[in-house]
């Protein structure tokens, strides 16, 4: 079996595009571009909590990375350079060669080059850190959102949940959306350009993890404001295409996490300056809400009844 130092020199070392120095010293070194801050975001993926351990690992390796790298999209950040931290039980080489090979085409894909980690024996557990830059003070924050201020998401959130749903046997998917909704489980492809686009534009933003509602209720909480959800405004289509169960695909929208999408607010006047950000990245932008001043989350039906979503109410729409 493969010991440390050759498993870390055969899967874990490859050639940097805009660092001075990566794997095999002490410490990478990084070159920040003149005027740019730097962003620095960790998200473990601990096996039995947030995968199984017989997962793909080819599959897990692309998406330890993307949720790195979603982050950095959060923040209206370019992500650039990434660390990874693994404990591996007994090595199976056959396994980190999948995953090393997962991990790095993510990387690959969104320009961030993989300068150093630590490896270690133990429980299987990954621990990427991303580090991004954003020009100095023009980062995205959770606390921006204001009084008035449209709610945007992008993209088709609650695909990943339906996708979830079909693999441990509930619900059987039809048609090329039942095909994307795996797709979007197996392999999220974090809305960088998107976040970067959005600088200047968007007063609050955030990347979708843990299901739309969850997530706005962490804008709200720190932006100090509220909001209502338009709900014919909600983009149900293709969630139904492939699940064709309206309560279903509305939860999986609402409570659905793993898509990875961008949820952001922005002022009423930029809706135009919005939509052209969604039609330059080929993205649908969804404007399903707006921000109220006073606290609290309220769903406004298609009938103008408003059901309001008290504290922690949104389990309600647990799938
Ligand atoms: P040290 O003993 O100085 O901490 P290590 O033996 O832990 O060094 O690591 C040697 C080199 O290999 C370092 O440059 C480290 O960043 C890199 N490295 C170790 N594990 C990984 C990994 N999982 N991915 C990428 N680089 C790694
Ligand atoms: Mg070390």
């Amino acid at each position: 079996m493969a010991g440390e130092f050759d498993l870390i020199r055969r899967y874990f070392n490859y050639p940097t595009s805009h660092t001075e120095l990566g794997v095999g010293d002490d410490g990478a070194l990084c070159v920040p571009r003149p005027g740019m801050q730097l962003v620095v975001s960790t998200d473990m993926l601990v096996a039995g909590t947030h995968f199984l351990p017989e997962a793909d690992p080819g599959l897990l390796g692309w998406k330890a990375a993307a949720v790195n790298v979603s982050d950095m999209a959060a923040m209206g950040a370019e992500p650039r350079w990434i660390t990874l931290a693994i404990s591996l039980p007994a090595v199976d080489e056959s396994w980190v060669a999948a995953f090393a090979r997962g991990f790095r085409d993510c990387c690959e894909a969104y320009g961030v080059d993989w300068i150093g980690g630590d490896t270690t024996r133990g429980p299987l557990n990954l621990a990427p850190t991303v580090f991004g830059e954003v020009p100095a003070g023009r980062a995205i924050r959770r606390d921006g959102a204001r009084h008035g201020d449209d709610v945007w998401i992008s993209g088709w959130p609650g695909m990943a949940a339906l996708g979830l749903a079909q693999v441990l046997g509930e619900l059987q998917l039809v048609g090329a959306w039942g095909e994307s909704c795996l797709e979007r489980l197996h392999r999220p492809m974090p809305r960088v350009a998107l976040g970067c686009a959005l600088r200047g534009t968007a007063s609050a933003m955030l990347d979708v993890s843990d299901g739309l509602l969850g997530d706005l209720a962490h804008i709200l909480e720190r932006s100090a404001v509220g909001a209502v959800l338009d709900e014919p405004a909600l983009p149900l289509e293709c969630l139904l295409a492939a699940c064709r169960r309206t309560e279903r695909a509305t939860a999986a929208l609402l409570s659905g996490g793993d898509d990875y999408e961008l949820l952001f607010t922005a002022p009423r006047e930029r809706r135009g300056q919005v939509e052209a950000i969604g039609r330059h990245c080929e993205l649908p932008l969804h404007r399903i809400g707006r921000i109220l001043d006073k606290p609290g989350l309220w769903l406004q039906r298609g009938d103008g009844v408003c059901e309001a979503l008290p504290g922690r109410g949104y389990e309600h729409f647990r799938n």
